[in-house]
């Protein structure tokens, strides 16, 4: 079997191929920002992250895109109202929305490329769209993409055009347009615009970028420089950008090139907390920092968001992840269980025997679970019979038999899933001095054993556990844990 993707340009689930494999070019649309992003802009990246993830799994080289919106109308908003220039305002957030991603364990995109430092690009698509017919200048000085121009306008969303013209709404500083559905490419300065610093000159008038206009000349930019292509194999983000967001980035991007823009569009779920849509007003607002604050690792967050696939909105709750925490805890368990047994096999404990059948197991389907339109939690399911099932095979190995057959050939398998979910526990910050007081007294008490005070030993095991370690007699000496 292989991957195949629900393409929400065709509404099926097609198999995937990109066009110069192993590469695969996506772009997925970035924060804006002029806030911090909530974590139902995490759970986007967070899908996104799986799909790049389980691409380099299957042996594709991603390149990976993820624009920053650092000018648009909030932006704007939010800086002229903390009395900042654009990219004061904006700088915080950026910084932030870095360490929320590495917070989460999303893996960095290979570019970030910056609205305002994209602007040329901006400025060219909108020459070029002017010269072939598909733009003008509205009456207020901003540029508009003429909608009757692009016949296939719609495609993605498969809204009727007509019905749109019907229910479009002419924004009150939008009254230039011909036609009430184009929307603006290129927004004539205002005086705020130029009070935050967010104007630039262009043939065409000094003003800014429409959002939709961003991205476009974006990818198209980015994808370019690295691939030398004018068609992304991949564009991805949440459903809200559908319409009209992705159907104008696919209008500007084929007007001007006419080739495909993207060949796969894939589309992430809401996320809902409590029951109900996130908003600041329900006091249920969540950011990424909200969680790590709290202390909550993000395993468990990236864990919660496996369970739900990524085309079903998900529901956050406090027992959800505490759930999610507990089975975090107990995959960690079985993991650190496979690497004593491993380092106890040795090289020749990768035999055939109950754990290899279940590795075998396991890894086709996992495999079968994420090549189904990324069916994470099908994989979580496969994931977790393997820890039951291998910690059985583990219990019910020959008293005394060196090693566990299999263990490394599990522990390999362990690990290249993770590389996929990433849900390991974090590991607890080191304190030195706690562990030379633990292998002093583990040697005290290999010494007593030696000298056949099992009492003494016995003493110092039950001391040891009551300071939540935990101590493992094997063939290459004893082991130490916390738990
Ligand atoms: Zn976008």
């Amino acid at each position: 079997m292989t991957l195949a993707l629900y393409n929400t340009l065709t509404r099926r689930v097609e198999p995937f191929a990109p066009l110069a494999p192993p590469r695969v070019t996506l772009y997925t649309c970035g924060p804006t920002v002029w806030n911090f992003a909530h974590i139902g802009n995490f759970r986007t990246f967070l899908f996104e992250d799986l799909l790049r993830r389980y691409l380099e799994y299957s042996a594709y080289q991603v390149f990976h895109i993820m624009n920053l919106t650092d000018v648009d109308d909030r932006t704007i908003k939010a800086a002229a109202s903390a009395g900042k220039r654009l990219d004061e305002h904006t700088a915080p957030f950026v910084r932030a929305f870095y360490e929320d991603r590495d917070y989460l364990r999303i893996r960095p995109a290979h570019v970030y490329p910056r609205a305002t430092e994209s602007v040329p690009a901006m400025v060219q698509l909108v020459e070029r769209l002017l010269q072939r017919g598909v733009a003008y200048k509205g009456d207020d000085g901003s540029i508009y993409f003429a909608i009757a121009k692009f016949p296939t306008y719609g495609r993605l969303s498969r809204l009727d055009t007509r019905e749109l013209k019907v229910g479009a709404r002419v924004a009150s500083d939008e009254y230039g347009k011909d036609d009430p559905r184009d929307f603006a490419l290129w927004k004539r300065a205002e005086p705020v615009d130029d009070q935050v610093g967010a104007a630039w000159d262009a043939p065409f008038g000094r003003g800014r970028p429409g959002w939709h206009l961003e991205c476009s000349a974006m990818s198209l930019e980015q994808v370019g420089r690295c691939c030398h292509t004018q068609t992304l194999d991949i564009h991805a983000g949440g459903v809200d950008l559908i319409f009209p967001h992705h159907e104008d980035e696919i209008a500007q991007a084929e007007a001007a090139t006419g080739q495909p823009f993207a060949r796969y569009w894939l589309h992430g779920e809401f996320l809902n907390v409590r029951g109900t849509k996130m908003s600041k007003r329900f006091g249920n607002f969540l950011t990424a920092r909200d969680l790590r604050d709290q202390g909550v690792d993000a395993a468990a967050v990236r864990l919660l968001f496996w369970q739900t696939h990524y085309r079903k909105p998900l529901d956050f709750t406090d027992e959800a992840l505490s759930a999610a925490g507990q089975g975090v805890k107990r995959l960690g368990e079985f993991h650190e269980r496979l690497v004593r047994a491993a380092g106890a096999a040795g090289a020749a404990g990768d035999g055939k025997g109950p754990l290899a059948v279940l590795t075998t197991q396991f890894e086709s389907q996992f495999r079968a679970a994420l090549d189904d339109d990324l069916n994470a939690p099908q994989a979580c399911a496969a994931l977790f019979n393997f820890v039951h099932d291998g910690h059985g095979a583990l219990d019910t190995r020959a008293p005394g038999a060196p090693g566990a057959p299999g263990a490394p050939g599990a522990l390999g398998a362990l690990e290249r899933a993770m590389a996929v979910l990433d849900i390991l526990p974090t590991p607890r910050p080191a304190d030195p001095a706690f562990e030379r007081s633990i292998i002093e007294r583990v040697a005290a008490r290999d010494k007593a054993r030696q000298a056949k005070d099992f009492s003494a030993a016995d003493r110092i095991r039950a001391e040891l556990k009551a300071q939540g370690v935990e101590i493992e007699d094997g063939a290459a000496g004893t082991t130490w844990r916390r738990v």
